[in-house]
């Protein structure tokens, strides 16, 4: 079973059981399987999801009256955004059996904002679901983690920003595009992707195909080491150096 329909089913028993729990980080960049999720959370007409439903549409669409998506208002996610979904959370819900906020990129809660969300954790509004999705826990901090349940979510795949090709190439000429920043941040995004699978396929558990990965020579250790300077550089892709950023990752990647 894919590692994806695992966590499905894991929240279609929750979901039999009425033991959803209400506050829970994400770790990765699938957000693929939280629109499932929150689907799932909100469908009435199925025990997992039907897709068909007027709730199941709404979630597709990211549009739901019982829905808040946050996210960081340019670099940051502010106390004042916090503070309207503490707001939402407190409302009663319209039309789904829950209320769910979703935090993406909450690595970037400002202190002010993560510490006025911790009541909000700790006792959460009856019928709440509340996900902080985050690209790595290390970011988070670790009073919001205690209060948390942690899910892993899988890498997506064949979702790259660039192919195989495109990311080899770039690796070389270091040449991105009139949108640079965009590039480079998508660049950033395929190659963990891409150094991801290649450190599955050397731990011998991978179902991917040689394509999905760049089949770097790299050991183990030096592939967790290029990864987290990766996700460094993806954390703050908008702010970065892009030349010195990429001087670094081939330094890491051992490809100069
Ligand atoms: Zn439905």
């Amino acid at each position: 079973m894919k590692p994806e329909e695992k966590i499905i089913n894991y929240f279609t028993i929750l979901k039999s059981k009425k033991i959803i729990g209400s506050s829970y980080i994400f770790i990765g960049n699938n957000f693929s399987i939280i629109n499932r999720l929150l689907k799932l959370i909100n469908c009435t007409d199925s025990s997992r999801f039907c897709n068909q439903c007027w709730s199941c549409k709404r979630i597709e669409d990211l549009h739901h009256p019982d829905l808040l998506i946050v996210k960081p208002d340019q670099t940051s996610i502010k106390i004042n955004q916090l503070r309207e979904a503490v707001h939402f959370l407190s409302r009663k819900s319209y039309y789904s059996p829950k209320k769910s906020l979703i935090i993406k990129d909450s690595q970037k809660l400002t202190d002010q904002a993560a510490n006025l969300f911790l009541k909000t954790l700790e006792e959460p509004p009856n019928n709440s679901f509340i996900g902080l999705i985050c690209p790595k826990l290390e970011d988070i901090l670790p009073t919001i983690i205690s209060r948390c349940r942690k899910i892993y979510l899988p890498y997506s795949k064949g979702k790259l920003g660039k192919s195989r090709d495109e990311v080899k190439d770039l690796l070389r000429t270091g040449y991105f595009g009139s949108k640079k920043r965009k590039d480079f941040s998508l660049f950033i995004e395929s190659l963990i992707i891409l150094l991801h699978n290649q450190l599955k396929n050397n731990m011998g558990y991978s179902d991917n195909q040689p394509d999905d990965s760049l089949s770097l020579d790299l050991n183990f250790e030096e592939t967790i080491v290029a990864l987290e300077d990766l996700f460094k550089v993806y954390n703050a892709a908008g702010n970065v150096n892009t030349n010195l950023a990429l001087n670094l990752i081939k330094m890491r990647l051992r490809c100069n």
